[in-house]
């Protein structure tokens, strides 16, 4: 079995920053004050991480049950803020799970730093959520690659998965490195917050401006999964 493990934001699809008014107004009840999100870079951290920043930054203590309690609040606030803001499914995306869809011996998986409630919300508003059976999810503010040993050992209980077989879809540096540690490829885009340039610097295994057609797509995960393609990620 191939399995391909897919980020979401700034991968599969944009909210418009759908998220932003959620949370800041997440923070607004749990903590009593305003914020504005755009103090930080966000694209590539989990939603417990962003937490974390944000209680740091306000000079409040948090411990893990304030921390949980924000993330859920931020949760329960994102599905109505979705439909307000005009985001979309990104270039080639839908075709390439359509494809996928059709192939016994690839899965695909969610491996987020959102939480399984907001992943759920944003890919249900989108129509995304039918192509993924399952994935991991931010459950505290571990590091990313905690959730990626989580994504591949859900994968392995669902049949053997081929050593060359592991690919990362992601559009930051925080995947090439979640993708590093599980010894995954990653397939890098530059359709979120990082540009080609910055992505590239990370040494990914492949990296595009966005997603190519699906036919390229599936076909370069064939090859590779079956070594026919040069490996270049770590010489
Ligand atoms: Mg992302």
């Amino acid at each position: 079995m191939t399995v391909l493990f897919w980020d979401i934001d700034g991968t599969l699809l944009t909210t418009g920053k759908a998220g932003v008014p959620a949370w800041e107004k997440a923070v607004r009840e749990v903590v009593g004050h305003d914020f504005q999100l755009s103090r930080f870079r966000v694209a590539g951290l989990t939603d417990y991480q962003i937490a974390v920043r944000t209680f740091e930054m306000l000079g409040v203590e948090a411990d893990d049950e304030k921390i949980g309690r924000m993330v859920r609040r931020y949760e329960e606030l994102l599905p109505e803020w979705l439909p307000t803001k005009k985001g979309y499914v990104l270039p080639n995306v839908r075709e390439i799970l359509e494809t996928l869809e059709h192939r016994s011996d690839m899965r695909s998986y969610l491996l987020t730093g959102n939480t399984r409630g907001g992943a759920r919300a944003k890919l249900t508003h989108y129509d995304l959520f039918k192509y993924f059976p399952d994935g991991a999810f931010a459950e505290d503010a571990s590091e990313r690659s905690v959730i990626a040993t989580r994504a591949l050992d859900l994968a392995r209980r669902a049949g053997p998965v081929l050593d060359r077989g592991v690919f990362v879809v992601g559009d930051t540096p925080h995947d090439v490195h979640c993708a590093n540690a599980i010894g995954a490829r990653t397939v890098a885009v530059a359709t979120g917050g990082y540009s080609l340039d910055e992505l590239e610097s990370h040494r990914p295994w492949r990296a595009f401006a966005e997603l190519p057609p699906a036919d390229e797509f599936i076909r370069m995960i064939d090859e590779a999964g079956h070594g026919r393609t040069e490996d270049k990620l770590r010489a």
